[in-house]
């Protein structure tokens, strides 16, 4: 299995190399083999090419079977103009991967229940909440512009969803609440949005081919106010690009800690790209402090949708909860009487917990 490895800026090299033993060690334990080619992107690619996402790194990419990002960024490159800037290069390989559906799964390990800001009755055991956003659509991508009128300046931007866009992200969605528990919350504003009724229609369409999973629809502002109120409700949601930007963030804040959460992007085919949901951290880049869990389960999320490896993923996934209950700890989860890990450390241990 080719993999393209872009290790980025800050902490991207220190929580890449955790993956690399996580996966040597799963690769050995389940019989996979895995091949690693190196590419650049952001700041590193500016510094070395001048460019953010060099033609090279995009081709590298598209030929790989999956892609695994670390993070870009950082203060050194944020004075260049939007374009040349290493932020650049994150819409640039999604866009380049035709990657349409993200997936962010909010989880909240029992063992960290304490960092959540949310009450412990309401979080019960811990929370596991998919949000599938649409990544390629929609306002962000659709036509904008300003004027002058006789009020001053005018500005608009425009929501626009085509039957394809949606149909293709919902398949998505049903299929991944197919295999957890078969239960799926659509997320709109059809009272108000025409895009948003249409939205509504398709998915209704789809889910005529997914008898067996039960399929709601909630207002956007309802579900904002929800996710709070009751997380546990919800297992797999799907929503357009903007509300999915906005609720994945609120839904992953519910877990309270950066540093444990993955996301996959994904398009027609296996191709995939997978990354920690949190930047290059330069405050701690190097320190040895940076938690590398995030981009272990990015890792494993790897193995679940671009090589079907459900096996493997899982094994990753229970090593990180078996760590968790031996009581090691990064600096960014630590609680009182845990033991405190390093980036590396808290890696060989993942990796050495997997069977
Ligand atoms: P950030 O996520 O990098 O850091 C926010 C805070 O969380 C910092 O205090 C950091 O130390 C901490 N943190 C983040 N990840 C951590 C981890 N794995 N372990 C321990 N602590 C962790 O966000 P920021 O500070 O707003 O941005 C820094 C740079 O990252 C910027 O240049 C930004 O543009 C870039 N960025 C990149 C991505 C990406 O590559 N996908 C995403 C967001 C931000």
């Amino acid at each position: 299995m080719k993999i393209a490895v872009i290790p980025g800026d800050g902490i991207g090299p220190d929580i890449i190399r955790q993956a690399y033993k996580v996966l040597d060690r799963v690769g050995k334990v389940y019989q996979m083999e895995f091949e690693y080619q190196e590419v650049l992107m952001g700041g590193a690619a500016i510094d070395q090419t001048g460019l953010p996402l060099p033609e090279e790194t995009l081709k590298v990419c598209q030929s790989s079977d999956a892609v695994l990002l670390g993070a870009v960024g950082g203060a050194k490159w944020d004075t260049l103009p939007g374009h040349q800037r290493p932020e650049a290069g994150l819409l640039g390989i999604r866009k380049g991967l035709g990657v349409f559906a993200n997936l962010r799964p909010a989880i909240l390990f029992p063992q960290l229940k304490s960092a959540s800001t949310l009450k412990e009755e309401v979080l019960g055991d811990g929370l596991n909440i998919m949000v599938v956003r649409e990544l390629t659509g929609g306002i962000y991508f659709g036509q904008r512009g300003r004027q002058d009128s006789s009020a001053g300046q005018e500005a608009w931007d425009t929501e626009a969803y085509s039957t394809h866009e949606v149909e293709r992200v919902a398949r998505v969605a049903f299929e991944i609440a197919k295999g957890r528990k078969k239960k799926l919350m659509s997320i709109d504003k059809a009272n108000v949005l025409e895009s948003s009724r249409l939205w509504r229609e398709v998915v209704c369409k789809v889910a005529q081919e997914y008898p067996e999973v039960e399929l709601d629809h909630m207002y956007v502002d309802n579900a904002a106010m929800q996710l709070v109120r009751n997380p546990r409700q919800f297992d797999v949601i799907v929503t357009s690009n903007m509300f999915g930007d906005i609720l994945s963030d609120e839904a992953s804040m519910l877990t309270g800690s950066l540093g444990m959460l993955p996301s996959a992007s994904l398009g027609e085919g296996n191709l995939g790209l997978y990354e920690p949901i949190h930047g290059s951290a330069p405050d701690i880049a190097g320190q040895n402090k940076a938690n590398p869990i995030a981009t272990i389960l990015s890792a494993a999320m790897m193995l679940r949708y671009s090589f079907g490896r459900q096996d493997a993923a899982a094994a990753i996934e229970r090593s990180v909860g078996n760590v968790l209950d031996q009581g090691f700890r990064t600096p960014d989860i630590m609680q009182p009487g845990m033991k405190i890990a390093g980036t590396e450390e808290m890696g060989d241990r993942i990796a050495a917990n997997i069977s």
